[in-house]
């Protein structure tokens, strides 16, 4: 078959060692009978171990010459190739307890995971490759630099560790930043939420919109209504010192106030 010239604005980088690949597919372990969905298989770096393991395997990707390649090297019975930008892929179509794999293209990191974020109860679990930077927001405690939106938002909606580091030589070609391996999993059903999601958004994204500012200033109009004590926040605090639970308790005393209207109404 040809040599695939990578095509950088599809963030193709490709595994192309196997102690990483391995260490990838240990984490995931894959059982034969799990419903497993690869985002962007490339030249089966992941793929070919994960069909090792596993009865059938569902991919997405982009590029339609990696697209046919896969069509041509594997049955469809064993493999099923969507060929589709994976920000256009109804993840509500693939059913139920689903586990997620992928060395993600970097350039589509956040919009994927929150494309994600909608159907996490469908899902068992998603181990990612990313950008170490970007698993590094993911994972950070309040009063962090890392810490930010993305935690906030990841964080309130799945358990996620950061697995281990993998060096740019480990690509072909090699990437200008470090990876890492997240694995992350969807809260339960009883997990702590605000009694709005969109609100949630909303908030979390004004509050940060400004870091380092007080959050009374930041709110600016909101901030005359929340009642301060009873959430346990000081109107001095900055976004970037509130846990999860302190932003859950600000939204729901924020649509309580009526400041903030809940979907559908
Ligand atoms: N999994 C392979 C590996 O580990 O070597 C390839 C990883 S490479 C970093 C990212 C893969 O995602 C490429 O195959 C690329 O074509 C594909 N891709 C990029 N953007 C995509 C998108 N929006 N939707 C689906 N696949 C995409």
């Amino acid at each position: 078959m040809t040599q695939h010239q990578a095509r950088k604005r599809f963030g193709q980088h490709f595994l192309a060692d196997d102690a990483y690949t391995e260490a990838m597919v240990r984490a995931v372990n894959p059982q034969a009978s799990d419903k497993v969905v690869e985002i962007g298989p490339g030249l089966s770096a992941l793929t070919a171990p994960l069909l090792d393991k596993l009865d059938h395997l569902t991919v997405i990707e982009i590029d339609r010459d990696l697209a046919g390649r896969l069509r041509a090297d594997y049955p469809p019975e064993r493999l099923r190739v969507v060929e589709s930008d994976v920000l256009d892929v109804d993840f509500t179509t693939f059913g139920t307890g689903l586990r997620v794999v992928g060395n993600l293209p970097y350039n589509i990191s956040s919009p994927l995971l929150f494309h994600l974020m909608p159907v996490a109860d469908a899902v068992i679990d998603q181990h990612f490759m990313l950008q170490r930077e970007v698993i590094d927001r993911m994972v950070a405690a309040p009063s962090t630099p890392d810490y930010g939106r993305l935690s906030v938002m990841l964080q309130s909606r799945y358990a996620m560790t950061k697995l281990f580091d993998v060096p740019p030589e480990a690509f072909d070609p090699p990437p200008r930043v470090v990876s890492a391996v997240v694995r992350m999993v969807p809260l339960a059903a009883d997990r702590l939420k605000a009694s709005d999601e969109a609100a949630f958004s909303t908030v979390v994204a004004r509050a940060f919109s400004q870091r380092r500012k007080m959050l009374r200033r930041v709110l600016a109009d909101w901030a005359a209504v929340v009642p301060w004590d009873d959430i346990g926040v000081a109107p001095t605090a900055r976004a970037e010192e509130l846990s999860v639970e302190q932003f859950v308790a600000l939204t729901d005393a924020l649509v309580a106030a009526e400041v903030l209207q809940p979907k559908n109404q």
